[in-house]
């Protein structure tokens, strides 16, 4: 061993949850409560929807992200933590959309169902430069409906989304809505596109610059303001697309008006991969004004499976939002704040005498469904008590040897102050504890 003392701190870009809100590189990190509170209002959102979980692996095969999120964008091109073993290579999932239809796929869970539909929860890796809202581990829940090419599915996912934010006391966000019409209508636009910003190239960062050439619909969504006042004039998608893709998106804007979403539509939004038709939309926040607004982000993938290796096209349609900013965005909007379960009782040891006593009680009471907590380091009773206020405990109750031997003692409400006799006998308190 060593005699210098090594010490270890969690990689850049990533943090610890720990069950009460903290701070990692500056930012504020939500306690394990918050995010537990997320998760169940995400669960039980997707209940009431019939979405069903699935969980596939962090790790995925290299050449199913790459082409499934597509060699273009910044995440496969310089945002994987790959690696390799032996001669396979693998990365750390930066999204999830792909790996579902990879599961939808291998299992052929199109045979079980016309419709899929499936959420997931969990982490995802992005080599991206960390800032608040941005980190490299990050979580991400999300909604893919397999199966259906009907614009109903895509109003449904749009709502299903909301309802999630409005669970969590975030109301005021909004859709940003857009239709990239079908794949027929790309090319042309496309090359209208290129023509339109071929004199104006020098003024082009040179992320444009290399998006004109690989990925001309991306430059669409940039934020530098010299580019968007350039795109001002620039031909529209929406004057390139079919009278079938314009009707369905006019259905689609029907029916979330019918749902009570409200939305605003914006041209310029895109998806920036080729699998990606029709739909196209995100959740933005105000509250986030300075980190990342974005707080979800979907639309229409009907080319997906094919990419992946379908005999035939799969339409699906899905939305990835991330729980961190979600989580930024309940903090700004003071909406409800969440703090671990309280204990029912704390039981105080006067003496070793009871100890035994004590920790068999306790057991008892907690396998009958009490939270119960006890001192576990023999500390003066003083110390205990100060402790179950700690805990904010609902009751206290002190038990020693004249408690044992009588089988009665005084139970405290630490909320009124009030006490009361009670036989220590697991009904007698459950009764009490279930009662007050
Ligand atoms: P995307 O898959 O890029 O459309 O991302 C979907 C959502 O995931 C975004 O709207 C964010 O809320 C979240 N997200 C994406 N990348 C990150 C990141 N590096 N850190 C935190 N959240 C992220």
């Amino acid at each position: 061993m060593g005699s210098k003392r090594e010490s270890f701190r969690s990689i850049k870009g990533t943090f610890d949850v720990l069950p009460e809100e903290s701070s990692s590189d500056g930012n504020t990190i939500a306690g394990s409560p918050s995010w537990r509170h997320v998760e169940s209002v995400v669960r039980e959102v997707m209940d009431r929807y019939g979405v069903r979980e699935i969980r596939t692996p962090i790790i995925e095969p290299t050449p199913l992200i790459a082409r499934g999120v597509g060699q273009t964008t910044d995440i496969v091109s310089k945002e994987m933590f790959a690696f390799e073993r032996g001669d396979t290579q693998y990365v750390l999932r930066p999204e999830v959309t792909a790996p579902v239809m990879r599961a939808y796929l291998q299992h052929n869970l199109g045979q079980q169902r016309a419709v899929q539909k499936l959420f997931y929860i969990g982490p995802c890796f992005r080599a991206e430069r960390p800032q608040r809202g941005r980190y490299r581990q990050f979580h991400q829940f999300g909604a893919e409906y397999i199966g259906s090419a009907n614009v109903r599915a895509d109003a449904e996912v749009i709502a299903l989304m909301t309802d999630v934010y409005a669970g969590l006391g975030i109301g005021d966000c909004t859709v940003r809505l857009n239709t990239l019409g079908d794949v027929d209508a790309r090319p042309s636009f496309v090359s209208a596109l290129q023509d339109y910003l071929a004199p104006h190239v020098s003024a082009l960062s040179e992320t444009s610059r290399r998006r004109l050439e690989q990925n001309p619909l991306r430059i669409l969504d940039t934020k530098n303001p010299v580019e968007r006042e350039l795109l001002v004039d620039a031909p529209r998608l929406s004057s390139f697309i079919s009278d079938d893709s314009r009707d369905r998106y006019d259905r689609l804007k029907e029916m979330l008006d019918a749902l009570g979403v409200t939305f605003v539509e914006d041209p310029f939004l895109v998806r920036g991969l080729d699998y990606y038709t029709e739909t196209a939309f995100e959740l933005e926040t105000a509250a986030l004004e300075g980190a990342q607004t974005a707080l979800a982000g979907g639309g229409r993938y009907d080319l997906l499976a094919e990419e992946l290796g379908a005999r035939q096209p799969v339409p699906a349609t899905g939305f990835a939002a991330g729980i961190e900013r979600l989580l930024l965005a309940m903090k700004a909007h003071d909406a409800r704040t969440v703090t671990d379960a309280r204990p029912d009782l704390f039981v105080v040891l006067a003496g070793d005498d009871a100890a035994t006593w004590g920790v068999e009680f306790v057991h008892q009471l907690r396998r009958a469904g009490a939270r119960c907590e006890l001192d576990l380091s023999g500390r003066s009773v003083k110390a205990q008590m100060r402790e179950a206020n700690r805990t904010r405990s609902r009751f206290v109750i002190v038990v020693g040897s004249t408690e044992t031997a009588s089988g009665e003692g005084r139970v405290r409400s630490m909320e009124t102050g009030e006490e009361q006799n009670v036989r220590l006998t697991v009904e007698s308190v459950r009764k009490l504890l279930a009662t007050s």
